[in-house]
């Protein structure tokens, strides 16, 4: 009977942390996912003479294996903007 209280107070501590951390690393990578998209929207800026990109698939050629990356959290990439510029978001609601 100790043993199993002995287990469940250990899970109880132990889930908790593990799905923190593994939400802080899907929130991590998304990040770095949304860097390396805004670096390519901005190289698209400068190969175009100042024009932003229409959609993320204008940009896709300059990623890796010519496709966004997958989103980890399982939304997705869209491009965002204004006049005066563009930048990656994602659905789940992760940013930079
Ligand atoms: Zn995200």
């Amino acid at each position: 009977m100790i043993v199993l209280l002995i287990i469940a107070i250990l899970v109880a501590i132990a889930v908790p942390l593990y799905i923190s951390a593994t939400n802080n690393a899907k929130m991590n990578t998304c990040k770095a996912n949304l860097r390396t998209i805004d670096s390519c929207i901005m190289r698209y800026q400068v190969l175009q003479g100042g024009a932003y990109p229409a959609s993320l698939d204008d940009i896709t050629g300059m990623l890796k294996n010519n496709k966004l990356p997958t989103e980890p959290a399982g939304g997705s990439y869209l491009l965002s903007g204004t006049a005066s510029g563009s930048w990656a978001s994602c659905t789940v609601g992760h940013s930079c």
